[in-house]
């Protein structure tokens, strides 16, 4: 999948078969059905599959603007899949590392599963990443284990 797809041919608010995704972003349609399983979202439902504009668009500015792309303080963005998601939604942990950015401010350790693909994640954030969390979500910053309690 050397080849770039010219996504910014993409029509947000058109419905596409994969042939015409293809034709439209100058890429054979072998390399559009490859992507598919790589989080190009598609409805299976029927066939052909049909692919909503705005979310090619979204999946290949994704995929290519990765190296790029800064996380969110409350996001991550997964190395795997590339695909983005909440950290206070996901189902992971958070760990005090004993370091502070300054005062207010303490590093944590955010680690668990993409929701998207099977690989893991890790990562330092600060504790004003989580600050928003709502009610419910998997690490209520109460939960924060301190390293050593
Ligand atoms: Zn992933």
């Amino acid at each position: 999948m050397a080849k770039k797809a010219n996504y910014r041919k993409i029509h947000s608010n058109s419905y596409y078969e994969p042939e015409e995704l293809a034709k439209c972003v100058d890429l054979t349609v072998q390399t559009i059905y490859a992507h598919i399983p790589r989080g190009l979202p598609a409805d299976m439902s029927k066939k052909p599959y049909n692919i909503y504009g705005r979310n090619a668009k979204e999946y290949f500015r994704r995929l290519y603007d990765n190296k790029i792309q800064k996380e969110h303080r409350d996001e991550i963005i997964c190395n795997c899949c590339g695909k983005v998601f909440d950290i206070t939604l996901s189902d992971a942990e958070a760990i005090f590392t004993g370091r502070f950015y300054n005062p207010k401010k303490a590093q944590i350790r955010v680690f668990g599963h993409c929701p998207f693909c099977p690989c893991k994640f890790s990562r330092f954030k600060s504790t004003t990443a989580i600050k928003g969390m709502i009610p419910g979500a998997r690490i209520p910053i109460a939960n924060i284990t301190t390293r050593g309690e």
